[in-house]
């Protein structure tokens, strides 16, 4: 794999699939843009550390991505963007009747309208540019619902609506758009509902890994950021061009069921 030369922009990557995607697409040869919302010093090292590390040349833009003209703003100022990956990611967990309004729309905002914003952005780039990979990291739950997590599954299956609809307005150019859809994946955002789970279950934290959180995946397993970061590599080379507008689930199974 050689994408020396292309220039990957992954949003929501200081930590979890994101930066796991980025060091696998630098590890190929890119040029990677990481973002947050968040602009620490951390953010800027952490680019420069995988500059250093894979030879490449990395930056950190801060974005905030519930804001659309931001989301576009990314897109702009990164100059190029040979791949996008739509990453940035929230959670909420509550009956329907509790939803915080704010929470919806933030997990809207930020998961699904952004893909929109960098896409709308992207796709003339990319055409002009002659070639170009839209990566959206959807979710088991882009096709499968949970209860409890209104928001987070209505954005994923727009996500997955969105991406196939970007595939089909850019079928007859050199571009692919294409949906990941991961199980669980140990990350911050996972480990952020352990602790609620272990005191919901009074359970030990195996147990609530296992039985609960791991419930619907028959791998009971993990999957790993690297192995996510490989289902991108792979979407980007030549035996993947005519792959779009689908959906690959990386589930342990579950979706199988
Ligand atoms: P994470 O919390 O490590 O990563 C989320 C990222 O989104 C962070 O980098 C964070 O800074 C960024 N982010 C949040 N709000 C933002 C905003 N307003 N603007 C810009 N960036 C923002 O969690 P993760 O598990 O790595 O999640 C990454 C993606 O993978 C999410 O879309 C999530 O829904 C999806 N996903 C995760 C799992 C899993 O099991 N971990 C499974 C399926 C899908």
């Amino acid at each position: 794999m050689d994408l020396k030369g292309k220039t990957a922009i992954v949003t929501g990557s200081n930590s979890g699939i994101g930066l796991g995607v980025v060091r696998e697409l630098a590890r190929a040869g890119a040029d990677v843009v990481l973002n947050s919302f968040t602009d620490r010093d951390e953010d800027h090292d952490l680019a420069r550390a995988i500059g250093d590390e894979f030879g490449v040349t990395a930056r950190y833009i801060r974005a905030d991505l519930s804001k659309g003209d931001e989301a576009r703003k990314l897109i702009e100022d990164s100059g190029r963007c040979d791949i996008l990956m739509n990453n940035a990611g929230i959670q909420h967990v509550a009956g329907i009747e509790d939803f915080p309004t704010e929470r919806w729309d933030a997990i809207i905002a930020i998961m699904l309208s952004s893909a929109f914003h960098t896409a709308a952005v992207a796709v003339p780039m990319m055409r002009e540019q002659g070639w170009g990979r839209i990566i959206n990291l959807a979710s088991a739950h882009g096709l499968r619902a949970s209860p409890y997590k209104s928001a987070y599954v209505a954005a994923k299956h727009g996500v997955v609506g969105l991406t196939k609809v970007i595939a089909l307005e850019t079928a007859q150019d050199p571009i692919t758009a294409n949906a990941i859809c991961p199980g669980y994946v140990m990350t911050p955002l996972v480990e952020d509902q352990i602790p609620d789970t272990m005191k919901k279950y009074d359970m030990d934290r195996e147990t609530a890994i296992k039985e609960v959180i791991l419930e619907r995946q028959p791998s009971k397993d993990f999957a790993t950021v690297e192995q996510i970061g490989g289902v991108a590599t792979f979407l980007c080379s030549a035996a993947a061009a005519q792959i779009t507008g689908t959906t690959i689930s990386v589930d342990g199974g579950w979706t199988a069921r």
